[in-house]
């Protein structure tokens, strides 16, 4: 018999009561140290003081009223968004489905509006994921995600990343655009070269594209600057972001240029509960914390740290653990044991991780970690793979 919550998930044993900082509290009040942050989505841990504050206050005062009304928090989180990035305007959701949805939707409506209404078609890369929904779906193009679900919404064209030829020879009459992680998130954790996404930027300016980034996972201070493209300099003309954008509480928001925007005018799109003002209140209570001086010096500090320590777990225990991918404090183990073997082992040790594509197990801890913590995650880390290694010794 089918269980009261729709069995689409294989979730751990686990229930969580509490969170604190790095650490999650299960039912019997064991500590796990939280290196999954429920999938970068809990940037500032748990139970951070300021976002508690900002939604309680919030939460005493008005929760939604629709966007039928003007609304304080998204008109200065929007001003704040555009102050701090390539954008000019920002469309506030509930998801990162719906982030990247509204992005290929304006992409779509802005060549219909500069008269190029047969230029329809996205291309996207290997690897990707742009989310569930059945365009989101089609955009990334993975097999594993679409059997079942019926013909594949068209639309989408798919090149391996880092692949120009391909890419080049991807681009016709009809495309409209080019969507891209910066950071493969679900893929394996691989960041795209510099290069790659310089050759992306120009080949959209001469062929008139609209380059997408997908930061709903690698952005809001993960890499350890705000958005992952600041790194690269190659800005886009549309990104969706959601993941770590509301510390928790859901919300997502496509980030465009007035040019790429052009035809999103009132009525072409909309949510019923989109930037409503708790999820408002958040997302600046976010901003708040990621702004201040030094935020960011920080998290690449103590990200320099923990990538040093595990690059010598990986020596240590070159059986279990291949190669440490990734940047900021999103990082890869890819495996030489199987990805679940290890994310179980961890487990045992009170330490939680996400498994991703390519056999890797994912460390994405929210972004105020320090020294203390990563020595504990080195120590569970050891203890993880010591058994692992143990075990593929005896077999
Ligand atoms: C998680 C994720 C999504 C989908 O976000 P949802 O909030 O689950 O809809 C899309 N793109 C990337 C890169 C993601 O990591």
């Amino acid at each position: 018999m089918v269980t009261p919550v729709m069995p689409t998930y294989a979730r751990a044993e686990l229930v969580f009561e509490r969170g604190e900082g790095a650490y999650l509290y299960s039912a019997d009040g064991e500590a796990y140290l939280d290196f999954a942050s429920g999938i970068a989505v809990t940037a500032l841990g748990h139970a951070h003081p300021h976002l508690v504050k900002a939604l309680s206050d919030q939460a005493g005062k008005l929760w939604h009223t629709s966007n039928l009304f003007r609304i304080d928090g998204q008109e200065r989180l929007a001003a704040r968004l555009v102050a701090n990035t390539f954008a000019d305007t920002v469309f506030f959701g509930n998801s990162g489905a719906e982030a990247v949805e509204c992005a290929l939707k304006m992409a779509r409506k802005y060549h219909d509006e500069t008269g190029n209404p047969d230029r329809y078609r996205v291309i996207a890369f290997e690897g990707s994921f742009h989310g569930r929904t059945l365009a989101t779906l089609a955009a990334a193009g993975q097999e594993k995600n679409l059997a079942g679900f019926g013909p594949a919404m068209d639309g989408f064209d798919h090149v391996p990343t880092e692949d120009l030829d391909a890419l080049k020879s991807a681009i016709t009459d009809e495309t409209a655009a080019i969507i891209i992680e910066p950071v493969q998130g679900e893929g394996g954790i691989r960041p795209v070269s510099e290069s790659f996404l310089r050759a992306i930027r120009d080949l959209a300016d001469e062929h008139g594209l609209l380059v997408i980034y997908d930061e709903i996972q690698c952005g809001m201070g993960r890499t350890g600057k705000l958005f992952a493209y600041e790194w690269s300099g190659q800005a886009p003309d549309i990104m969706a972001v959601a993941k770590g954008i509301g510390g928790g509480f859901p919300m997502g928001a496509c980030l465009a240029t007035e040019r790429a925007a052009v035809g999103m005018t009132a009525g072409s799109h909309g949510s019923t509960f989109g930037g409503n003002p708790l999820a408002m209140a958040v997302g600046n209570a976010m901003l708040d914390v990621q702004l201040e001086d030094g935020f960011f010096d920080r998290v690449v500090a103590v990200s320099n740290h923990l990538r040093q320590q595990l690059a010598m777990i990986a020596d240590k225990f070159g059986d279990v653990v291949e190669e440490v991918r990734g940047t900021g404090l999103m990082l890869g183990l890819k495996c030489k044991v199987p990805n679940g073997d290890m994310i179980a082992a961890l487990r045992d040790q009170n330490m939680l991780a996400v498994g991703a594509g390519d056999n890797v197990v994912r460390l994405l801890p929210p972004l105020i970690i320090d020294e203390s913590h990563v020595g504990d995650a080195i120590g569970k880390l050891e203890s993880a793979c010591a058994t692992l290694s143990s075990e593929s010794a005896s077999s």
